[in-house]
């Protein structure tokens, strides 16, 4: 009898140090990906391929009625929109829950970008199996994505599972640099895609190359593209006669643009970095946490300036991300100038595409570019369709847009559930150094995480708008199985 009740305590003693062990937030059973559910996964993908939806022209109305012969025998209320060019087709599903939370949303792009045929060794339009992998344009972004999410939703309803939100799945158009992208869709029918929280593409899981996934990205914020056009005068004439070298707008603009080449914006940490940067540590090396610790202990100016320095120099890829998630970026894109080799002409122009922080204003930047090419006789400008007065207020709304919090029940149960898939992953959110089309919801107070939800190695994110294209099949199995859990917790009574 005693000794069953050491035993006993033995037991629990040994249980308790488990469980501390494993982790300092709540603990869930590892689960392993449902080798049926993945393959219907698999299976929904190769169909989605086979749909032609490169942009231009971005037609996916084929596949929005495909989508609508699998939602509603399901029960499920479907819906499809078409743009004003007739060819961007936004559809919608929506599984009804009891009303007393608000929606949550899945959304994924549809559309694709354009393949250069001659380059692939497979059909890029056919969903391809071969070796473990799906091949085929779309396979990773985002008809992978768009096959995860959809089977996540047709795997609530095919179980009836009772709902306390409703569950919105949208399959969206124009993602791939169209004008009928979400930010239509949201100002024309926004009662269709309102919800209290969306996933959408943005972070990668990244796998290293022993297969295993120790980080796992998610996007909470991005930042803003701003692009400004310079425009150098001066005098043209015979190139035989040159005139002093102030005097001549291609000599001018050149002097700009070599003072802009080697200006690096200052070190800035707004909060979406720094809560990155914090989640990192725990599975940085040695040499990277005692450069964030000082990144985030730094008490003025130039202490940011060296701890943001030294973070890039110390990273162990090639630090561009690091380098743009600390500063506003500035690139020149783009050159015109000149008309005949013996002309000198009067004008020269360049294009600077920026990328802001929040919080920056894009007066902000024109008075930054201003003051670093120290040149009043050069003009800069907001590159925009919309009037000077409209672009400011526009970029004014972008820059205040706050990163989604992380105290949301889908933040969340997305860690938990990824945490039970991989194991010894550690979940950071994170800003986005390009964009996506979460703004439509983010400017609407919506929270939106980005992910690609299926681990992704070096050599998946290669193709990425490239050639042969692919995903594993392995990688959509446990994707399917993140997302399910994750949106079943979120949604079920
Ligand atoms: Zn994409």
């Amino acid at each position: 009898m005693t000794l069953r009740i050491d035993r006993r305590i033995a037991l629990l003693i040994v249980a308790a140090c488990l469980f501390w062990a494993r982790s300092g937030e709540a603990w869930a059973e590892p689960v392993a990906p449902s080798q049926v559910q993945g393959e219907k996964t698999v299976a929904l993908l190769k169909k989605l391929i086979a749909f032609d939806t490169s942009n231009a022209p971005g037609d996916t109305r084929a596949l929005a009625e495909f989508l609508k012969t699998q939602f509603a025998p399901l029960g499920a209320e479907v819906d499809i929109v078409v743009a004003p060019n007739g060819k961007a087709a936004h559809f919608i599903a929506r599984l009804r829950g009891d009303g007393s939370k608000k929606p949550v949303l899945l959304a994924a792009h549809a559309d694709v970008v354009p393949v250069e045929r001659g380059k692939w060794t497979e059909e890029p339009f056919a969903g391809v199996e071969k070796d473990g992998f799906v091949y085929g344009r779309g396979a990773m972004d985002f008809k992978g994505g768009l096959a995860v999410f959809a089977r996540a939703v047709m795997r609530l309803a095919e179980d009836k599972t009772p709902l306390a939100r409703d569950v919105i799945l949208l399959a969206e158009a124009d993602e791939e640099q169209g004008q009928f992208h979400t930010g239509w869709l949201a100002k024309n029918h926004w009662d269709k895609i309102d919800a209290e929280f969306a996933l959408n593409e943005g972070g990668y899981v990244l796998q290293q190359r022993d297969g295993t996934v120790r980080q796992i990205n998610v996007t909470t914020a991005e930042k803003i593209s701003a692009t400004f056009a310079l425009k150098a005068t001066g005098r043209s004439g015979h190139s035989s006669r040159p005139f002093p070298s102030d005097e001549m707008a291609n000599n001018r603009l050149i002097s700009a643009l070599a003072s802009l080449a080697a200006h690096d914006p200052m070190v800035k940490l707004v909060p979406a970095s720094e809560a990155y940067f914090k989640a990192l540590l725990p599975i940085s090396s040695e040499q990277a946490a005692v450069d964030i610790r000082q990144l985030l202990a730094a008490k003025d100016q130039s202490e940011l300036e060296t701890a943001g320095k030294k973070l890039v120099a110390d990273d162990p890829g090639d630090g561009l991300l690091v380098h743009a998630l600390l500063r506003d970026t500035m690139a020149i894109t783009m050159i015109d100038a000149g008309i005949k080799p013996n002309v000198i002409p009067g004008d020269a122009k360049a294009v600077v595409n920026t990328r802001l922080l929040p919080g920056t204003t894009t007066d902000q930047m024109i008075a930054e570019i201003k003051r670093v090419i120290d040149d009043p006789n050069i003009d800069v400008n907001i590159v925009t369709s919309m009037s000077p007065q409209e672009a400011r207020d526009y970029y004014a709304m972008r820059t205040k847009i706050p990163a989604s919090p992380l105290n949301t029940a889908l933040y969340e149960a997305l860690e938990r559930n990824a945490k039970r898939l991989w194991n010894d992953a550690v979940v950071v959110p994170t800003m986005f150094e390009a964009g996506t089309d979460a703004t439509a919801w983010r400017e609407r107070n919506v929270p939106v995480y980005g992910i690609y939800p299926y681990p992704l190695d070096d050599d998946i994110l290669s193709r990425m708008h490239g050639n042969d294209e692919r995903i594993s099949v392995q990688a959509l199995h446990q994707g399917t199985e993140w997302i399910y859990n994750t949106v079943r917790d979120v949604a079920k009574k």
